[in-house]
C-alpha cells in the first residue's frame, strides 16, 4: 500500500515538474503584499478613479487582473499566514492579530519551493510575531513598522535602522538582496509594503499632493445600520473613532508631539510634517466645524493622508519592476501584487477592515506571468489569498502538499473550460480593536450570509444582486426562508470541507 502510494506521488512529482520544463525555465516569484490597500483607490479596477497607480496597473495590464480576489480572514498577520500556509486561520493557527502568533515550523509554499531549488526571502512588513523560517534571507519591520526611518530585525537578532521613508526603503533592500543572490537559482521573493496602513503618514515627497482633490462622499457613509447589529455596535467610524491627534495628525503644539510614529522623524522631515499639518490645524481651529460637517473633514482628511501613502507605494513597486526589467528578468518573473485585505474608505461611514462585507472581504489582486497569462486577462472568478500558495507551486512544478486548502489558479487563466469555485467560505475571528464580532459566513455568486457570535450573536443574508452595497438584511424576512435554508446548507458543506470546528460548535449551539 505504501510503496502505491510512493509510487503514485513520484509519478506526480514527475508530471509536475514535465509540465513546469514543458514552459522552459522554473520562474521567478516576486510577490508584493500591501497592507491595507483598498482596491477601490487603484486605478485598474475603474471605479470612482480616486487616483492614478500606474505601476500597480501595469502588473494587471501585463498579465491578469482579478475582480473577484478575496481573502479568507480579513486582517494583517492572519491574511500573511494564509499567503504562506495555503491554509484558512483555524489550521496555521493564526487566527487574529491580538493573541496569535505564528508556528513557524509549519509547511509554507516557501518551505516548499526552496526544497525545489529556490532562493527564497521574505523583506519588509512580516506582522507574524515569530522570525520567518524557511528563508534564506529575511529583514523584516517589527510589528506594524514605521513610515519614518524604518527599524529592521536582521537575520542575526540585530534591530537595523534605515534613514528615508518606508517605501522607498523596502525597495531598497528589495533590490540589494536581488543584486546578492545566487544568480543560479530561481528565486521565490516576498515584498510586504507598511502602505497604506493606519496612521497614513505621507512621504514629504507627497504631503499635499491631494489637497485641490474634493473626494466624493460615499453614498452608505451616513449609514444608520438598521437591522444590522453587529454594524452598529463597531469602532471604526470616520468621524467617530479617528483620533486627532494620531490619525489626523492635528496637534495643537507640533513641537511637543509625543507620538512616536513623529519622534522619530529626523530634523527635515519633522520641520516639513509641521510646516504641512500646522496650517490644516490651524485652519480647522478657525473653522470650528462640528457634527455632520465635522465627520465629513475628517474623511477628507483621511483620504488624502491614506492616498497619498498609496502613491508612494505605487512608485516604489515601479522601482521593483524597473529593476527586474533592466536586468531582463521580467520575462521569466511571475509578479502579484495583493493586499493583504481590502479595506473601508468611508463606505458605511468606516475606516479598517474586519468584516466580511464586500470592501474588507474582497481584495486586489493581479497577476502577470509572461507566456503563460495573457496580457489584459480580467477574471471574474472567485479567487482568494488561500489560492496563492498552491499557485506558485503549481507554476514552479513543485507538488502541492494535499493538506493546502487553496487551489492553484494557473487553470482558471489558462484553460478555457476550467471552473473556478461556486461559493467561499470566510471566518473572522479577532474581538477586541474597532469591536468587530466574530463572524463567519458564506458567499455565492448572488448571496451572502453571516453568522456574527460571541461580541453579537446574528445572522445577515444579503441579495448581493438587488443591493450591492450590503444595507437591507433580509435574514428571516418573510419569503427568504427556503433560499436561507439553502444557503445554511451550502455554508455547512463549506466548514466540513475546509474543518472548521469552531464554526461547527457554534452552528451545533445555537
Ligand atoms: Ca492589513
Amino acid at each position: 500500500m505504501k510503496k502505491h502510494l510512493f509510487l503514485l506521488m513520484a509519478g506526480l512529482v514527475l508530471s509536475l515538474a514535465a509540465h513546469a520544463q514543458q514552459k522552459g525555465r522554473q520562474p521567478n516569484i516576486l510577490i508584493i503584499v500591501s497592507d491595507d490597500h483598498a482596491y477601490q483607490a487603484i486605478s485598474a479596477y475603474g471605479g470612482d478613479k480616486l487616483m492614478e497607480t500606474p505601476n500597480i496597473d501595469r502588473i494587471a495590464g501585463e498579465g491578469a487582473l482579478f475582480n473577484k480576489a478575496y481573502v479568507t480572514n480579513s486582517i494583517c498577520g492572519p491574511s500573511r499566514a494564509v499567503i504562506l500556509t495555503g491554509k484558512y486561520s483555524h489550521k496555521n493557527g493564526f487566527r487574529d492579530n491580538e493573541n496569535s502568533s505564528f508556528d513557524g515550523s509549519q509547511n509554507t509554499f516557501v518551505k516548499e519551493l526552496r526544497k525545489g531549488g529556490y532562493q527564497t526571502a521574505w523583506v519588509g512588513k512580516w506582522h507574524l510575531e515569530t522570525d520567518p523560517q524557511g528563508f534564506d534571507y529575511w529583514q523584516i519591520l517589527p510589528g506594524q513598522g514605521h513610515y519614518y526611518n524604518p527599524d529592521f530585525l536582521m537575520m542575526d537578532g540585530s534591530r537595523k535602522r534605515i534613514e528615508g521613508y518606508v517605501a522607498n526603503v523596502t525597495a531598497d533592500v528589495a533590490e540589494e538582496w536581488l543584486e546578492r543572490r545566487d544568480k543560479e537559482k530561481p528565486f521565490c521573493l516576498v515584498i510586504g509594503h507598511k502602505a497604506t496602513h493606519r496612521t497614513w503618514i505621507p512621504d514629504t515627497a507627497d504631503m499635499g499632493m491631494f489637497d485641490e482633490v474634493t473626494f466624493p462622499i460615499p453614498e452608505t457613509f451616513h449609514d444608520g445600520y438598521e437591522n444590522r447589529e453587529a454594524a452598529r455596535v463597531q469602532e471604526m467610524s470616520v468621524a467617530r473613532d479617528l483620533i486627532m491627534g494620531y490619525d489626523l495628525k492635528m496637534f495643537p503644539d507640533y513641537d511637543s508631539i509625543r507620538d512616536g510614529n513623529i519622534t522619530r522623524m529626523n530634523a527635515a522631515q519633522r520641520a516639513k510634517f509641521k510646516a504641512y499639518y500646522k496650517p490644516i490645524y490651524e485652519d480647522l481651529q478657525a473653522r470650528n466645524l462640528t457634527g455632520k460637517e465635522l465627520g465629513e473633514w475628517k474623511f477628507q482628511r483621511y483620504m488624502r493622508d491614506y492616498l497619498a501613502t498609496a502613491a508612494s507605494m505605487d512608485r516604489s513597486i515601479g522601482r521593483t519592476l524597473d529593476y527586474l526589467d533592466r536586468n531582463r528578468l521580467t520575462g521569466n518573473t511571475i509578479v502579484i501584487y495583493v493586499s493583504d485585505q481590502g479595506f473601508f474608505l468611508g463606505e458605511h461611514g468606516w475606516f479598517d477592515k474586519r468584516f466580511m462585507y464586500e470592501e474588507s472581504f474582497r481584495t486586489p489582486m493581479m497577476m502577470r506571468y509572461p507566456g503563460v497569462v495573457k496580457p489584459g486577462t480580467v477574471s471574474d472568478d472567485f479567487v482568494m489569498n488561500l489560492d496563492i500558495a498552491p499557485t506558485m507551486l503549481d507554476a514552479a512544478g513543485v507538488a502541492i502538499p494535499p493538506d493546502m486548502q487553496g487551489e492553484s489558479m494557473l487553470p482558471l487563466l489558462t484553460e478555457r473550460n476550467a471552473k473556478g469555485r461556486d461559493a467561499m467560505y470566510y471566518h473572522y475571528y479577532e474581538n477586541g480593536e474597532h469591536a468587530v464580532s466574530p463572524h463567519f459566513g458564506i458567499k455565492t455568486k448572488r448571496y451572502k450570509l453571516i453568522r456574527f457570535y460571541k461580541r453579537v450573536e446574528s445572522w445577515e443574508l444579503y441579495d448581493l444582486q438587488k443591493d450591492p452595497r450590503e444595507l437591507d438584511n433580509l435574514y428571516g424576512k418573510k419569503g427568504y426562508e427556503k433560499l436561507t435554508a439553502n444557503l445554511k446548507k451550502q455554508l455547512d458543506g463549506l466548514i466540513s470541507r475546509y474543518e472548521d470546528g469552531d464554526a461547527r460548535q457554534i452552528l451545533l449551539h445555537q
